[in-house]
């Protein structure tokens, strides 16, 4: 259940009412807001004079649904702003992993020259085996920082584990929370606590439900800044890496206010598909696109396959501008 105190109540007052209901307690524009587990059906009868407005759920998707929030949550990423109305398809680009000075500044470039202000590269890559490219770790997150300032970018990078939690958070403009490390319970936490947004991925073999209470933890911290990512689903299939799942997305455009954001890259896995993909996703109304784009493909260090070459990105951009263009929308 989500309760909307009454503005007479105050941060005390209310933070004393949600320990003695087991809640958790938010200021959200303004408002003092308890969430408890959606098991709580009827308003308890000491919160009845001091409730404004309350909702029940039928499960714990509550602060993401659209049952509590009609319209799309705005997120805004440097001068960009997703959701609400705006209409707005935001483009990332930049490489699976940051590798060096020279890699990254070219990646940079590639976005002002396509008017693009928000880049992507990992520097904690989760890989699935010790002995690949495991990234730069601080010296990548240093060089990102570096392209902000020359560049004037908003910076995503990934956190793969709470080791560096803290380093990510303080070097980034968007924290991406991989597909690896969506159920780790610190990371989540410690993103709650943060005022900036927040890219959850949805794990290989994560169901919708998971994947949104995974987002409520971020939420119901306080912190309300959060973009899913659908970046495929393992299902029977090997010939492409894994399976973009549009039926997901479409359900979490029907039933949660959240920004959606796309990532055919590591969905297929391979250069051919992420453009025919990219514009399917613009197709459905997406708020997002992260696309993985190297200045040489064949020497990445990591995710090589998938990776678009530069001429290949702004291609990308020209028929997703068409996409998005012919259902009202405009790529920024
Ligand atoms: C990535 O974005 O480079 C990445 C590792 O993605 P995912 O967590 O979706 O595998
Ligand atoms: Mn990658």
């Amino acid at each position: 259940m989500i309760i909307h105190l009454k503005s007479t109540i105050n941060q005390e007052q209310a933070a004393n009412l949600a320990a003695t209901n087991k809640a958790f307690h938010i200021t959200s524009e303004g408002v003092n807001v308890l969430i408890t587990s959606s098991s709580l059906k009827e308003l308890p009868s000491e919160l009845v004079p001091v409730t404004d407005e309350y909702w029940v759920f039928e499960n714990d998707m509550q602060l993401a649904s659209r049952k509590y929030k009609s319209s799309t949550r705005k997120v805004s990423i440097g001068k960009n702003v997703i959701g609400g109305n705006t209409n707005n398809l935001l483009l990332i680009g930049g490489p699976c992993s940051v590798e060096s000075e020279d890699q990254i500044r070219s990646s940079a470039e590639l976005l002002s020259s396509l008017n693009l202000s928000v880049l992507r590269g990992g520097c904690y890559k989760p890989r699935t085996s010790p002995y690949s490219f495991q990234g730069l770790g601080f010296e990548g997150l240093m060089l990102l920082s570096k392209m902000r300032d020359e560049f004037g970018h908003s910076i995503i990078t990934e956190v793969r584990d709470a080791t560096h939690v803290a380093e990510v958070i303080e070097h980034s403009d968007v924290v991406q929370i991989g597909a690896k490390a969506m159920y780790d319970q610190g990371i989540l936490r410690a993103c709650a606590k943060i005022n900036k947004p927040v890219l959850l991925k949805r794990g290989f073999g994560t169901t919708l439900q998971e994947f949104v209470q995974a987002a409520e933890f971020i939420l119901s911290g306080g912190n309300e800044q959060v973009i899913l990512c659908e970046r495929g689903i393992r299902t029977f299939e090997t010939k492409t890496r894994f399976t973009l799942d549009l039926c997901g997305v479409a359900y979490l455009q029907e039933y949660t206010s959240l920004p959606v954001i796309l990532d055919p890259s590591h969905a297929i896995g391979f250069a051919y598909g992420v453009t025919p993909l990219a514009k399917a996703c613009a197709a459905m109304g997406v708020d997002g696109l992260i696309i993985e784009t190297h200045p040489n493909p064949k020497v990445a260090k990591s995710d090589a396959s998938q990776q678009l070459t530069h001429d290949g990105f702004k291609a990308l951009k020209l028929e997703v501008e068409k996409v998005a263009n012919a259902i009202g929308y405009n790529v920024i």
